[in-house]
């Protein structure tokens, strides 16, 4: 299995070196309040787009303390998501691109063409 700090990276973007996707990186993990901020965010894994403050249920990691809370996709379970109030360019193609590619090392649903759909780990988180 890959670690994520050594991402493995197959494209190049001149628009977004690495140190830029890194930090991209570190505004998935422990991101309440950035979430909670944004009207649209994104899964970097399943490509998955959603608005926050509409969806019914938000499906949070609960990280050490004091660190907060790390949003996990209610698609695909996987906790990749930014929120746009990251100031991130969430939308731009090439951006998503560059991410999935770096944090997954070209395996993820996005680097494989596949649409977004529920996954059985989802279904799983989503019994009560
Ligand atoms: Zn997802």
């Amino acid at each position: 299995m890959k670690r994520k700090k050594s991402p493995y990276i197959p494209f190049i973007s001149e628009k977004y070196p690495p140190t830029y996707v890194e930090q991209a990186h570190k505004a998935t993990f422990a991101n309440e309040s950035q979430i909670l901020e944004s009207d649209s965010c994104i899964c970097f894994y399943c490509g998955h787009t959603f608005n926050p403050q509409t969806e019914e249920k938000l499906y949070w990691i609960t990280e050490s303390a004091p660190r907060e809370k790390t949003l996990q996709c209610p698609m695909c379970g996987i906790d990749c998501l930014i929120g746009n109030a990251s100031g991130f360019p969430i939308h731009d193609p090439e951006f998503i691109k560059i991410c999935t590619e770096s944090w997954f090392g070209g395996i993820s649903r996005i680097s494989d063409g596949l649409t977004v759909e529920r996954l059985a780990l989802a279904d799983i988180l989503l019994e009560d």
